[in-house]
């Protein structure tokens, strides 16, 4: 068993801990919480250990009438893998705690790369972080375009990737944040820091990516074209698309036109949170023309990496080959939709 702390409890540390708490071969040794919020007595309702993440804050906890467990040094000692989930920036300023503990640690997407060994997609490049002490997760963006890249690329050759990204301004929880009223290019320089960020799990990737952001919290959206190295057919994209598990080809006859009905979708399908962890592609929009391909996916930013950090685990620990790894995740936590 896997002992498997995750620092950072928020939308992506939350749902860590519980893809975590699901698996056969990991077990949560416990979550650190900066404040005793709504997320920290979500987490003691669990029955996952508590603790407290800056030292000075201890005593917030107790006034709260929650019980922690120690403090976040405890948890990195107490575990095998530390899954390191904290807002843009604070990962690396933590990196220096896991390594005194010698823990192996996973960061996330708002890091720089050079934050880890290895910047990580379970379907791309899983075998670059077996055995590594550090990996990165890459964004739920290029977490969402590695994976249909890595099926084309084996299967007919990428010679260039043009991807527009309509970005959600904001997570539903995240009240400060905007825009409100605005259609913002974001940046407006060309490229966006999306394909320089898919070339750290596609280095050879001739990729150029624009950035929007809108008044949107539910999911992102990507307009793409890819100019393939061989002749394809929009129906064998298609039935390529079909043997990727954490790919969902929306089917025509669903009647859902965007991310409102998606989310309306997972929501009605029991998922946890109305998360939705793979990719969603309206089968409708996959187009060739010659070489180029043309589609659109919506994104569920939330939590489409939520898997990934799942087989980083396994990577480092060197725990099984990547398919198994991902089987295994996709079974504990009812990743695939089988529409
Ligand atoms: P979040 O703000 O929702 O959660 C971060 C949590 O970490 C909060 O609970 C915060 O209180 C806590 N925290 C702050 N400082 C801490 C510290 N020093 N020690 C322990 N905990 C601390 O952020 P998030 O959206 O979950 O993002 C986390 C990471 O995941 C970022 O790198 C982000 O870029 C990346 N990411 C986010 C999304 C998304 O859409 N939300 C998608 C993919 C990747």
């Amino acid at each position: 068993m896997t002992q498997v702390g995750v620092n950072g409890y928020g939308t992506i540390g939350k749902r860590v801990a519980d893809a975590v708490a699901a698996q056969p071969d990991m077990e949560l040794v416990g979550v650190a919480k900066t404040r005793p919020n709504f997320e920290a007595e979500t987490a003691v309702r669990k029955g996952y250990p508590l603790y407290a993440a800056v030292p000075e804050r201890v005593d917030r906890f107790a006034e709260e009438g929650l019980d922690i467990a120690g403090e976040a040094g405890d948890l990195v000692a107490a575990a095998d893998v530390v899954v390191d989930c904290t807002p843009s920036g604070v990962g690396a300023e933590n990196a220096a705690l896991y390594d005194d503990h010698d823990t192996p640690a996973i960061f996330q997407g708002g890091e720089d790369a050079g934050v880890a060994e290895v910047s990580f997609n379970a379907r791309a490049n899983f075998d670059d972080a077996v055995g590594a002490d550090s990996a990165r997760v890459v964004s739920c963006n290029t977490t969402g375009l590695s994976r249909i890249l890595a099926p084309l690329e084996e299967e007919y050759g990428v010679e260039k990737a043009r991807v527009t990204l309509v970005r959600r301004g904001g997570d539903p929880g995240q009240t400060g944040r905007g825009p409100i009223d605005d259609i913002l290019p974001d940046p407006v320089t060309i490229p966006s820091h999306h394909g320089p960020d898919v070339n750290t799990v596609f280095p050879d990737l001739d990729i150029d990516t624009l950035g929007m952001k809108v008044p949107a919290t539910l999911m992102h959206t990507h307009s793409v074209n890819l100019t393939l190295e061989s002749d394809a057919d929009a129906d064998d994209v298609r039935d390529l698309f079909a043997d990727e598990t954490r790919l969902f080809q929306i089917p025509a006859g669903a009647d859902i036109d965007g991310a409102g009905k998606l989310k309306e979708f997972a929501h009605d399908a029991g998922r946890p949170r109305g998360d939705l962890w793979e990719n969603c592609i309206w089968a409708e929009s996959v187009t060739v023309e010659g070489r180029d391909l043309y589609l659109f996916q919506a994104i569920h930013q939330e939590s489409d990496v939520v898997p990934e950090n799942v087989d980083a685990v396994r990577a480092l620990r060197g725990d099984a080959d990547a398919a198994e790894s991902r089987a295994t995740t996709e079974d504990a936590m009812g990743v695939g939709i089988d529409y």
